[in-house]
């Protein structure tokens, strides 16, 4: 059976590649990372949605955190949503790249043919690494700088949701059965999500455009759709 890494945070984007992964017939591989987020839900979701899948094994990596972010600095306030174009706070240097690199040495060694990773450049943040250009020239970096790359046989970094929307990506999560009451995706963390963060706005608007009703809790006062 072919295997894929799939990149879970625990978030809704990466719960779908899980899926994508599954129905695309590859056994999954999902690999989170512990790097000094400012709360453990996001680890403790993705815990959840691995186990949701029966995966045979789900590794965590913990690494040391740089800081220079609102989501590894308790210092730098998450900011609300401004949807101004600007890279917002909330971006983690390197992240994709340093997660990207720990997936493929994974991927190299269980004899991987795919990495999932979750990314989309339509609605989103504006961070550099979720971008096409991003996956494109890191794809370089497999086939050049890698093992299985020189014998012919690379790995494929697939981004499935990197020109759809939050509500095509829903959408079609949907579709596949996505657990997407497993998932969280506030910036704040916590039992309820805030609604007012750039990733709490981008997943409501996609629930509502996609016409479907998003099953986890919200702080009082935050409009849902029906
Ligand atoms: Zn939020």
């Amino acid at each position: 059976m072919k295997k894929a890494v799939v990149l879970l945070s625990g978030g809704l984007d990466s719960t779908t590649c899980m899926a994508i992964a599954k129905h695309e017939g590859y056994e999954i591989y999902p690999i989170s990372f512990d790097y000094g987020q400012r709360h453990n839900r996001e680890l403790e979701c993705a815990i959840a949605v691995a186990k949701y899948f029966d995966v045979e094994n789900h590794k965590i990596i913990r690494m040391d955190n740089v800081g220079g972010s609102a989501l590894t600095d308790e210092n730098i306030d998450v900011p609300k949503y401004k949807g101004d174009g600007e890279i917002p706070v909330t971006y983690v240097p390197a992240r994709n790249i340093l997660f990207l690199s720990y997936a493929l040495g994974y991927a190299e060694v269980i004899g991987a043919q795919a990495i999932f990773i979750g990314v989309s450049a339509v609605d989103y943040s504006g961070y550099p690494d979720c971008r096409p250009e991003f996956i494109k020239a890191f794809q370089n970096v497999v086939n050049e700088g890698t093992g299985a790359g020189v014998r012919g046989a690379s790995i494929e970094i697939k981004a499935p949701l990197i020109y759809l929307t939050k509500a095509d990506t829903i959408k079609l999560g949907l579709e596949l059965d996505v657990p997407y009451q497993l998932t969280s995706s506030c910036y704040n963390g916590g039992a309820e999500a805030c609604g007012q963060c750039d990733s709490c706005v981008l997943r409501l608007k996609g629930f509502e455009e996609a016409g479907s009703k998003d099953k986890i809790k919200y702080k009082k006062g935050i409009q849902m759709c029906d």
